[in-house]
């Protein structure tokens, strides 16, 4: 009998030693295993922020002129350090601007096409790199990168070419069930020969190449994505008509919901591994006349969601909007009582 109460204690000892250090870890605040996918609002240029267990990534930084405002973002997202920054092509709306930003954080890796390239703004970047002993380097077609949870798959440049946009660094990004495609300004030539090449490019989120200009986003590339939403990085009023009609076209045949910078400013996904859930910070999400609008509006400060009509709408600078009732309550607002009750 002494043995068997033994045991008990010792059981009790193990598991109140178990229990402590379960209360010990839910007081930790745990680092958020989502992949957070930022397209950042640069006007006719693209940048992403990419955050996943505190492990970070850029894409591109805009024109030397969104220097400032790409620092102010990543700074109001308590970032610290960038594990990889990422040039997809030298040209201005995508290198210009990095070196700002490799100016004020610490970086981890760089990745770029080329190592050199005639311009000012492409020169800075390779100094700013250089300041921090990084060396501009191409990943391997094929070659896997982990972000936290996350994992970077590099799918292209496969070739060489003359065409620096079709130079660009493509990459998809994959989380649990959902993945992200990152083109930078790749063309159709370089659509056509990663998929010549054997790469896996379907993903839940196509970020469109070149703006949504006509030379990308082919039909074969298109329907090989077979992406249920895209986001388009373009400025209002851009002089070269981006995004084409004939893109346009095409996002609305293959019934894709698609979010424009110039129309929603900042655009946030976020992917728990098996949902993703979209916000942007001014407008309503979804832009394809095909498919019906819901203009969901969120109230940052009471965490409620109305419909537009609604008389209890939040000021324009606490607005959040979401496409769908789903969506709202994935980010962890509620129904306003009145318009939705
Ligand atoms: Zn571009
Ligand atoms: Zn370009």
């Amino acid at each position: 009998m002494k043995r068997f109460y033994a045991i008990v204690l010792v059981l009790c000892l193990l598991l109140s030693g178990c229990h402590m250090r379960f209360t010990h870890r839910d007081e930790i605040p745990p680092v958020s295993r989502d992949l957070e996918v930022h397209y950042v609002d640069v006007g006719q240029a693209d940048c992403i922020f990419l955050r996943c267990d505190g492990k970070t990534m850029l894409i591109d930084g805009g024109n030397v002129e969104d220097s400032n405002l790409v620092v102010s973002y990543l700074l109001s997202q308590s970032v610290t350090k960038l594990d990889y920054v990422v040039n997809t092509h030298a040209h201005e709306d995508h290198v210009g601007g990095l070196p700002g930003v490799m100016a004020v954080f610490e970086v981890g890796a760089v990745w770029c096409p080329v190592t050199e390239y005639s311009s000012s703004c492409f020169e800075d970047f390779a100094n700013y790199a250089d300041q921090q002993y990084l060396e501009l380097t191409l990943p391997e077609p094929g070659s896997t990168y982990e972000l936290g949870q996350a994992q970077v798959t590099v799918l292209g440049p496969v070739k060489e070419y003359d065409d620096t946009n079709d130079t660009s660094i493509v990459l998809r990004v994959d989380h649990g069930d959902n993945s992200f495609l990152f083109t930078g300004d790749a063309e159709e030539t370089s659509e056509k020969d990663i998929l010549d090449y054997g790469m896996d490019v379907s993903a839940t989120v196509l970020k469109l190449g070149h703006h949504g200009s006509d030379t990308s986003t082919c039909y074969q590339w298109l329907r090989a994505v077979a992406p249920e939403y895209a986001v388009i990085q373009v400025g209002e009023g851009n002089t070269y008509g981006h995004p084409h009609e004939v893109v346009m076209s095409r996002l609305r045949d293959a019934d894709v919901q698609v979010f424009r910078t110039d129309l929603q400013g900042h655009i946030v996904c976020r992917s728990d591994g098996e949902g993703v859930t979209f916000t942007t910070n001014k407008n309503a999400p979804v832009t394809n006349p095909t498919q019906k609008t819901e203009n969901l509006i969120g109230n940052k400060n009471s965490g409620k969601f109305h419909l537009p009509e609604c008389s209890g709408l939040p000021k324009e600078e606490n607005r959040v909007f979401f496409a769908s009732y789903e969506e709202a309550t994935a980010a962890g607002y509620a129904p306003c009582g009145n318009c939705l009750g």
